[in-house]
């Protein structure tokens, strides 16, 4: 993972791209016009069919769709449905660009899940703006979505993604074969630490506690989430026992390092961390409860054989 902060800029940050805008009409002259509207602003991606349209869609995520309605093999009202039973195109505003102007058609299309519909022939500057509308809305979208992944104090990586990103990695687990490992860890006596020294740096400690876990897990597909209040969870998929012990070493190296004063602990005199581990080649049938059930029992170990360590298990 990138440094918190980083990741967060590059989570939240505009394309520099070109946006992407995929023209779908069965007659070539009426795509050439839609293209020498676009061409200068926008990547345009074309398509003479339904069945191609569908296909450029899933393999070049454009951001806008242009969809013809009247075409010979499936029609436009099919195309759009299509496009929103898939998980990987749902997502994309559709507008239809019609010779149909009753509005038993149109509102057809915005049941098929349309976000808008322009008439033919097309008014370049009406169809500029239409597009652009869509495109801001949906980036605005994005957004926000991408926000609510995002833990407000802390800016790494939320709870709700956590469950997310658990469920998939889990079963993706299971199909590649490869083992799942889960490190959840705990700030120790973090509660004296508030009361010493008030709850203002209390946020400050859980901050820098944070961005020493994320700098800890190295690899792209490694993801740090707080899991609530003083706890965190580590996800490292395609990592073995060995791999995730280093990385809780390494947790429990790096928070130590930051040096933050903790005169109330028993155990040391800077903060420290717990950490419980569990590893877990799935098989189909469980479910990624029994992963957390375990890292949590070995969190619960490491606490009470006297903190600031890391106990693991490897599931069956
Ligand atoms: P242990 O070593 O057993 O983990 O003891 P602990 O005191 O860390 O654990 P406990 O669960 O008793 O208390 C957790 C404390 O974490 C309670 C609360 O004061 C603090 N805490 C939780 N969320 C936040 C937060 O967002 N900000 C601050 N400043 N403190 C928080
Ligand atoms: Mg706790
Ligand atoms: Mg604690």
């Amino acid at each position: 993972m990138l440094p918190v902060d980083a990741a967060l800029a590059d989570l939240l940050k505009e394309p520099e791209r070109k946006p992407r805008l995929l023209v779908v009409d069965d007659q070539p002259t009426n795509i050439q016009v839609l293209y020498r509207v676009f061409a200068d602003d926008y990547q345009v991606f074309m398509a003479t069919s339904g069945t191609q349209a569908l296909q450029t869609a899933r393999q070049e995520s454009p951001d806008v769709i242009l969809l013809d309605v009247m075409m010979p093999d499936l029609d436009g009202y099919e195309v759009c449905r299509q496009l929103k039973q898939d998980s990987a195109t749902r997502d994309i505003p559709v507008l239809f660009v019609t010779a149909h102007h009753e509005a038993q058609e149109e509102t057809r299309g915005l049941d098929a899940g349309a976000v808008d519909f322009i008439t033919k022939p097309i008014n370049p500057a009406v169809v500029r703006a239409r597009v652009r509308t869509h495109l801001t809305l949906k980036r605005q979208t994005d957004l926000l979505k991408r926000l609510v992944f995002i833990d407000a104090l802390t800016h790494v990586f939320n709870r709700r993604y956590f469950d997310e990103r658990l469920s998939d990695e889990w079963g993706r687990a299971q199909r590649t074969g490869k083992p799942l490992s889960l490190i959840l860890i705990d700030v120790d006596f973090f509660k004296q630490y508030n009361d010493v020294h008030g709850h203002q740096r209390g946020d400050e400690a859980l901050r820098q506690v944070a961005h020493a876990l994320t700098a800890t897990a190295l690899r792209p597909g490694d993801v740090v989430c707080r899991y609530g209040g003083e706890e965190f969870a580590c996800l490292l998929p395609d990592t073995d026992l060995d791999g995730a012990w280093q990385v809780a070493q390494r947790m429990k190296l790096a928070v130590r390092e930051l040096a933050i004063a903790h005169p109330a602990s028993t155990v040391a005199e800077v903060l420290t961390i717990s950490a419980g581990l569990a590893v877990r080649t799935p098989s189909s049938r469980e479910d990624a409860a029994a992963l957390l059930a375990l890292a949590d029992a070995q969190l619960y170990r490491a606490k009470a054989e006297g903190r600031a360590r890391a106990c693991h298990a490897v599931l069956g």
